[in-house]
Parts: C-alpha cells; structure tokens; sequence
C-alpha cells in the first residue's frame, strides 16, 4: 500500500449541496490504511518534541489519539459547547452562515507545553483558527498544525498563517 488517497471517499452534496465531503470511513475500515495514515502524520511532525495534542470534536479524535500515543505525548479534546464536564474556556468563530463555539478544558494545557492541533480535513481553517486561539490562551506553544487533508481552493492556510501547516492529502 502506498497511498491512504483511495481510502479517502466523496460524497457529493453532503451535508448540503454543493459540498463534497471527504469521508475517512474507508480508511479507518481498514487497518493497514489506518496504519499508514498514522505513519504520514508522524513522518510530518519529524523529532520535535511534543507534550499535547489537541483533536477537534469528533473526527479529530481518531487519529489525534493514536498521534499522542506515539509520540508519547498528551491527547486533549476540543469540544462543541456543553460537552466537557470540567471548566472550560471557549472561542465563538464565524461560519459561513451564523458562528458555532469550541471548547477546551482549562487544565489541559500548562503554559509552555509544545502542542500539537489535528484534524482530519482543513477547509476555511475557522475551526483551526479558533483552537489556535484557545491553546494560546492557555499558554501553549503551537508547534503544528497537523491534518489528513487540505482542500486548497479554500485557502485554510490564510487564517492561519503564524503557524506551521502540514497535511498529507492536498485537494
Ligand atoms: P473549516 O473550519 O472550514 O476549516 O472546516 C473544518 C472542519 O469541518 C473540520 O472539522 C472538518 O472535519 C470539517 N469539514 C469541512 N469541510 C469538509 C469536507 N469537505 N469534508 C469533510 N469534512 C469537512
């Protein structure tokens, strides 16, 4: 196996028209894709050390744990509001219609820690942005921005451009 591309499936306007969505359930259907996609998210981080990685509710769960796994690192999860049971911080970001709100546990990064952010697909980069903004807050220094995918046409980078960007799939 030499690329997790064909593991990636469209699906065409879902949730809504005009949006082709980049489903990962193919790949993590199948162990050795799974495999390998973790492979390709470590090989972008290198050797920089890392004491936390942040995964953005929910898909950036799955492969955020298995991250904070092999490089021995913390995993914390960024949550839509209500959802975390401890004190939170919270960001409110636009959307394209409206603004939504993300959430952090307010112990779970110590000022200093090296944090690492994933999630499985970059598209505008609000909801990047956002988590960027909580991890400042709570003093952490943002190595990487890590993700499977990028759709480029949407120019995430852009709203994120004090940070390293990586990602495996570029679309
Ligand atoms: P954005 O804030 O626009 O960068 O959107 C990123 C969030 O929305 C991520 O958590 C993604 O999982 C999800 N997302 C946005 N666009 C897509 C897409 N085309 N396919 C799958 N997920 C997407």
């Amino acid at each position: 196996m030499k690329s997790i591309a064909p593991f990636i499936r469209d699906i065409n306007d879902f949730p809504k028209p005009g949006i082709v969505f980049k489903d990962l359930t193919p790949l993590l259907n199948n162990h050795e894709a799974t495999n390998l996609c973790l492979q390709e998210l470590l090989k972008l981080v290198g050797n920089q050390s890392i004491d936390k990685v942040v995964g953005m509710e929910a898909r950036g769960f799955f492969f955020g744990t298995l991250i904070a796994q092999s490089l021995k690192a913390g995993f914390v999860p960024v949550r839509k509001p209500g959802k975390l049971p401890y004190n939170t911080l919270s960001e409110t970001y636009a959307l394209e219609y409206g603004s939504d709100v993300l959430e952090i546990h307010e112990d779970a990064i110590k000022p200093g820690d090296r944090v690492l952010i994933h999630d499985d697909v970059l598209a505008t980069g609000g909801t990047a942005a956002a988590v960027c903004k909580l991890v400042e807050r709570l003093g952490g220094e943002i190595v990487q921005c890590n993700f499977i995918m990028e759709l480029e046409f949407l120019n995430g980078r852009e709203r994120l451009k004090s940070n390293t960007v990586t990602s495996i799939l570029k679309y």
